[in-house]
């Protein structure tokens, strides 16, 4: 379970513009969209349950999983180009093969553990900034979700933004729907991939899903990984500071 909870919500609509304006148990002033003050009738107000707890549901989990798997799919790692990981891994194994020439070993041995230094921390340390990249990714998608505006996906009337997840029934077709900050679907059946679809759409030509090149400071990190690798091997076969 995500450490927020899903509720049961009351829905009323606004009487200048129609929208549907969602009423937790805490909010007793409500604004509409058009920013119409929507009256809360005394029924409402009064009743207490208004904004329970579902324990048996958690919409946070659900969303935070598809907006993870829409993400992931969509999303394309800035890794190093090809070209540049194979140059690294070449130089690696010449400086690998002059190394152990140097200290009298094999020269072939040399050149596997150079190409091998040369390659593998330079793809851990890209795998790694691609890692922290997604999860920026996934910040940025979960914010531009909640920039857009929200409706009911039966009768596409307009929904105000919830202050949290929850269930209601629409009150413009009476429709059960899952509502939360960043979507809104149907309650019923599976919503798995329904909430997939959804977020899809709403994040499309989203600027941070378009493929994007390491950052200097990303450069940086993996060259350097890839220069102290090499020279550690260098002094630990060698000796510091590399004289005969
Ligand atoms: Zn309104
Ligand atoms: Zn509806």
């Amino acid at each position: 379970m995500s450490d927020v909870p899903t509720r049961e919500l009351a829905a009323l609509r606004c009487k200048e513009c129609s929208a549907v304006v969602l009423v937790d148990g805490s909010t007793r002033e409500l604004v509409c969209l058009c920013g119409g003050e929507v009256r809360v009738p005394k029924r409402v107000a009064d009743d207490l349950e208004l904004g329970r707890v579902l324990p048996k549901l958690d919409v946070e989990r659900e969303v935070r999983e598809a907006t993870d798997a829409v993400v992931e799919a969509s999303f394309e790692m800035p890794l190093p180009p090809r070209l540049v990981l194979g140059g690294l891994a070449v130089i690696g194994a010449v400086i690998g093969g002059v190394v152990w020439s140097r200290a009298g070993g094999s020269v072939p041995l040399g050149v596997v553990v150079g190409l091998a230094l040369g390659v593998l921390p330079v793809g851990f340390a890209s795998q790694w900034l691609a890692t922290i990249a997604l999860g920026r990714a996934v910040t940025n998608a979960s914010a531009a979700l909640r920039g857009v505006s929200l409706e009911c996906p039966k009768c596409a009337v307009a929904i105000a933004r919830p202050t949290g997840p929850g269930v209601v029934k629409c009150p413009s077709c009476h429709e059960e729907l899952v509502v939360h900050p960043e979507v809104v679907v149907l309650r019923g059946g599976d919503r798995r991939e329904p909430l997939r679809t959804e977020i899809r759409e709403r994040l499309e030509g989203q600027a941070f899903f378009a493929p994007r090149p390491l950052a200097p400071g990303d450069w940086a990190i993996v060259l350097g990984v890839w220069a102290m690798t090499l020279a550690t091997m260098a002094i630990a076969k060698l000796g510091a500071p590399f004289v005969d």
